[in-house]
């Protein structure tokens, strides 16, 4: 029987999970390219990220404490927007990390920005991002956030279900006769429309993060002529104007397979389009999910070849379908933000546990890095506030909230001399962590500082761009 507690799942308790503590790596203090932000490095020992020491961040900032390398962002930006360069088209997904000064980084860098809300939309609204630039999703938009997007101009509207689509009429009729009063209407503005098909493709990641098999509630259906009735309403409709189809087959996916068969199956759909209504889809928006390296097992697509893959099979795809190919959009979150910023936490207690593993008890937890216990992610981890040349210690970097699951490291190999006080950091947290952060255990959410090693005119700099929470902040809301 194993003494080894198994991931929450369908495993029974005698049978060792297959990612089993992989071995100790030749080096607890090495940074592993591909992992790590652009912009880290060990110097004198010590965890620097954009050239500043992270004793320093943690001393002005306090810890939990995400630091998020605005360098690396930026480049990322660079290479999306380069590889899909001259025609296609690179949208951020905003909920992989939505802050205003993020958004006017990937805006300033020539990337549009994907909404799912109409909170996500007022933050790329004031942080500046032409609403043109502006695709809003999501599977329940209500009639008023629809109303805000169509009176902000914004770029597409991505339909995600009928009702949605007679909101939008409703919203954009051209007659509106003696309708009772509602949110504003905005006859004559004609917003884009995609439409959200869903392909039937499993892509191979974690139930929750797969998007695009039958069984969930993104989208329109292909196989049940779902998908082909939304565009026909959708063309029907005077106040609409019809721009193409989406489709997103879910997140941290390694190879183009899945997009293939995607891309098959919308552009069946495109050439029944054509043949029912006369009309050639102008964009094919092929959604996000690139996955990123969270530790030395995952080997990360280049972006370049990404791109060159996804233009080959539509290439091919409409080729063969007698098409011309449509605009090509892409929405990555994790692939922009993901390596840039690192969680850095202080150690607390440290517990032996019978000579299973150490139990290394940090300021944060589930609270900041809810991916672990959520999706089962993984990650790397390392002592960042020095060097040590001690043995490694197999670690469960734990959080400080009242559940066994709330773990943020499952396998760690930390240094034997670990103490309380010393600093561990955890890279590739810059997606779904700050934006799935809660405030369980009334725990305050981290401030998410930014590190630039060429700001103003070379200057190293570190400024928080979203502030730490306060007890305040909590009590503030709690009027009982
Ligand atoms: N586009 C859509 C429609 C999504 O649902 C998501 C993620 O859920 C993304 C883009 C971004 O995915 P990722 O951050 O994995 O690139």
């Amino acid at each position: 029987m194993s003494r080894v507690a198994h991931p929450a799942g369908p495993r029974h308790g005698d049978v060792l999970p297959a990612d089993h503590p992989p071995a100790a790596p030749p080096d607890l203090n090495a940074l592993l390219a591909g992992i790590w932000p652009r912009g880290a490095r060990r110097s004198g020992g010590v965890l620097t990220i954009g050239g500043i020491d992270v004793r320093d961040l943690a001393a002005e900032f306090g810890t939990p404490l995400y630091v998020c390398d605005e360098d690396d962002v930026r480049s990322r930006c660079r290479e999306y927007r380069e590889a899909f360069a001259p025609e296609g088209r690179v949208f951020y997904a905003a909920k992989a990390f939505c802050s205003r000064a993020v958004l006017r980084w990937v805006s300033s860098e020539g990337l549009g920005v994907d909404v799912c809300t109409g909170g996500e939309l007022e933050v790329a609204l004031s942080a500046g991002v032409p609403p043109e630039q502006i695709t809003m999703h999501g599977n329940n938009k209500t009639l008023e956030e629809l109303s805000r997007a169509v009176a902000a101009g914004i770029g597409h509207i991505v339909v995600d279900s009928f009702e949605e689509i007679a909101r939008l009429a409703y919203l954009t009729d051209p007659n509106p006769g003696g309708r009772p009063p509602g949110p504003p209407r905005e006859a004559g503005t004609h917003p884009n429309v995609l439409v959200r098909v869903t392909t039937g493709v499993e892509a191979h990641t974690h139930e929750f993060m797969a998007t695009a098999h039958d069984d969930q509630k993104f989208g329109f259906s292909l196989a049940s002529g779902a998908a082909d009735e939304a565009v026909r309403r959708v063309i029907d409709c005077p106040g609409l104007s019809f721009a193409g189809l989406h489709s997103h087959i879910g997140s941290q996916i390694f190879d183009t397979a899945g997009f293939e068969v995607a891309a098959h199956r919308v552009v069946g759909l495109a050439v029944r389009i054509r043949d029912e209504h006369g009309v050639e889809i102008a964009e094919l928006d092929l959604g996000g999910g690139f996955g990123i390296a969270y530790t030395a097992e995952d080997d990360a697509p280049e972006v370049k070849e990404l791109a060159q893959s996804l233009r080959d099979i539509v290439d091919d795809q409409c080729r063969a379908a007698g098409l011309p190919r449509p605009r090509l959009t892409v929405e990555p979150g994790r692939g922009i933000v993901g390596p840039s910023t690192v969680s850095l936490y202080t150690v607390g207690t440290i517990k032996d546990v019978d000579g299973i593993r150490t139990y290394v008890s940090v300021d944060g937890g589930m609270s900041d890095n809810i991916r672990t216990a959520l999706y089962d992610a993984s990650y790397e981890c390392v002592l960042a506030s020095r060097e040590s040349a001690a043995a490694p210690m197999l670690s469960r970097v734990v959080g400080r909230h009242c559940e066994s699951g709330d773990i943020v490291v499952r396998h760690a190999w930390l240094p034997s001399d670990l103490a309380p006080g010393d600093l561990l950091a955890v890279p590739a947290t810059g997606a779904y962590c700050r934006s799935l952060a809660s405030n369980y255990n009334h725990v305050t959410r981290p401030a998410v500082v930014a590190v630039s090693a060429g700001a103003s005119g070379g200057q190293r700099a570190a400024r928080p761009i979203v502030r730490r929470e306060t007890l305040d902040d909590l009590l503030s809301l709690d009027v009982g």
